[in-house]
């Protein structure tokens, strides 16, 4: 499958990548995971974009082309790809679309998770992600085994740093300035799929009923 994950920041498109690439081996593509990795090493590419993010506003347009023009050419992405957190602006849904007819690849659709903001603020603020591997974890709902440890790969549990309560905020605020707009951009495209629901098997079984279709 060949899809777009929608959805405000704490919506569940880390969670619903993760249950699809079960499925049927595509990968999950995470700008965020790819943006941290690139802070944590120290590379040009995260120097350049780690005060955006410690703010929660956006990482500008162009270094998010760069890094997805080459991601998405990798030989992984052959068997299908998850976008998590891209496009997130308008610039970026259009190049995007111009890339993706350039190197000839064809997307099934878009996936919006609409989820209540109440909902997502208390996500947010209970959320934490392993530094080795990225799963997500959630102090109330679901916590590691051992406090602080991740269960899959044995590397620290934390809180983000974008996850403070002002971060958090801005990057709400942001999302509904910049990137809440592409849900009509892939409408207008006939390439959106809607869903509201806080359970992500229920997402999950949406989705598949329409790849079925
Ligand atoms: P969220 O949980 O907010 O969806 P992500 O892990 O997707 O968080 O992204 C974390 C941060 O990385 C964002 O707040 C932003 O600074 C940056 N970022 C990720 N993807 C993009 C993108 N497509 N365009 C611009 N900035 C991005
Ligand atoms: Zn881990």
């Amino acid at each position: 499958m060949k899809l777009i994950l929608l959805g405000a920041p704490g919506a569940g498109k880390g969670t619903v990548a993760k249950m699809l690439t079960a499925m049927d081996g595509s990968v999950q593509i995470s700008t965020g995971d790819i943006l941290r990795g690139a802070v944590k090493d120290g590379s040009e590419l995260g120097k350049k974009a780690e005060a955006f993010m410690k703010a929660g506003d956006l990482v500008p347009d162009d270094l998010i082309m760069g890094i997805m023009e080459e991601r998405l050419q990798q030989d992984d992405c052959k068997s299908g790809f998850l976008l998590d957190g891209f496009p997130r602006t308008i610039p970026q849904a259009n190049e995007l679309k111009e890339l993706l007819t350039r190197i000839n690849v064809e997307l099934d659709f878009a996936v919006e998770l609409d989820v209540p903001r109440d909902v997502i603020l208390d996500r947010l603020t209970t959320r934490r992600t392993c530094v080795g591997c990225g799963a997500i974890y959630n102090v109330k709902s679901m916590p590691p085994k051992v406090e602080g440890v991740c269960d899959k790969c044995g590397a620290d549990v934390v809180q983000r740093d974008d996850e403070t309560e002002a971060a958090i905020s801005n990057r709400l605020d942001v999302y509904n300035e910049k990137t809440a707009p592409l849900v009509d951009f892939y409408s207008k495209e006939d390439m959106l799929l809607s869903i509201t629901a806080t359970s992500s098997d229920v997402v999950v079984a949406a989705i598949k009923e329409k790849l079925e279709a």
